[in-house]
């Protein structure tokens, strides 16, 4: 199939490159450096322009940090409305908000393109392995299209509902994620300080009730070796947050402890900046009582 991708930050780079073994890829980047290494190194070919990365696709998916990026690329003599033909399945893979995804859709209507949000979650190790879970909003028609191009990268590709909920689903995936990692810092910097290691904590928390995904896989790697790897920007976390708490506060609900989670990971994004990685905040943790997670 003739698939064209935008977008090869840390996430999008591994997504490409597990479609550049199965298709005919094209692929475009802002910057164009990162573009033209990913296509030497993967025989893809790299398009000059979001309009030339559209023209002649069958596919055009995006990873971008947020909705309003994708929007910013459709338009202009070079903007991917320019390229797109009637027929055209795009999916957009941002961990994105539903409603610039809707306003995408009705940009994309009158041109017969099919649409649907289609955002992430597994982490780079996960689009390396082809692992991705992919949460799916569209038409059952749509996703039918789309399921064979995302089983590329993704394991579960789930269709949650309409356009829309594939955003709402990560959203909230990704707001009970920072949950545990602020969680965590908390608890785990307290263990230590009443005198348990911190091995010995969290090999004992792994085998009871309090367990985690950030427990149990991401301490013991990434916090307790020290290694602290950066694969994804706290700033996309807060983002994440942001687009959960907008959709309860759209939904009339009340989320006092979610609403107070987004104001500390905000909090962490100001204090530790753009670049950190999302599991930092346990850093702060640490300086705050003076307590390492490490052994
Ligand atoms: P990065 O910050 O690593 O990369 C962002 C990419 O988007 C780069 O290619 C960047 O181009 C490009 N970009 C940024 N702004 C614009 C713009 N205005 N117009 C065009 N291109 C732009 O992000 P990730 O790859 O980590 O994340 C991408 C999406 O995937 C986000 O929505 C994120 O929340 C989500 N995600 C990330 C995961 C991860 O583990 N990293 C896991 C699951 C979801 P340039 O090279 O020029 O800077």
């Amino acid at each position: 199939m003739k698939i064209s991708f935008l977008g090869l930050g840390a996430i999008g780079r591994p997504m490409a490159a597990r479609l550049a073994r199965l298709h005919q890829l094209t692929v475009w980047n802002r910057s164009a450096d990162r573009a033209t290494s990913f296509a030497a190194e993967h025989g893809a070919r790299h398009a000059s322009s979001p309009r030339d990365a559209a023209a002649g696709a069958e596919v055009v998916i995006t990873c971008l940090p947020t909705s309003a990026d994708v929007l910013s690329l459709l338009d202009g003599p070079d903007g991917l409305l320019a390229g797109l033909a009637s027929g055209t399945l795009f999916l957009d893979c941002t961990s994105g908000d539903g409603a610039t995804t809707r306003r995408i859709a009705e940009r994309l209507e009158p041109l017969g393109v099919d649409f649907a949000d289609a955002p992430v979650s597994g982490g780079t190790n996960g689009a390396e392995a082809g692992t991705l879970t992919v949460m799916v909003g569209g038409s059952p028609a749509v996703f039918e299209r789309a399921l064979p191009v995302l089983s590329g990268f993704g394991k579960r590709v789930v269709r949650m509902g309409p356009l829309g909920t594939g955003d709402a689903m990560k959203a909230v995936n990704n707001m009970l994620l920072g949950v545990n990692i602020l969680a965590l810092g908390e608890g785990l910097t307290a263990l230590v300080k009443a005198g348990v290691s911190p091995r010995v904590a969290v090999e004992t928390l792994n085998a009871s009730s309090g367990r985690s995904f950030v427990s149990e896989a991401l301490i013991p790697d990434r916090v307790l070796t020290g290694a602290w790897p950066r694969t994804f920007r706290l700033a996309l976390l807060d983002k994440d947050a942001g687009i959960c708490l907008q959709m309860l506060r759209e939904l009339g609900l009340p989320a006092p402890l979610l609403e107070r989670a987004g104001a500390l990971l905000h909090e962490a994004r100001e204090i530790l900046g753009e670049e950190a990685d999302y599991l930092e905040p346990i850093q702060l943790a640490e300086r705050r009582s003076g307590a390492e997670i490490r052994g």
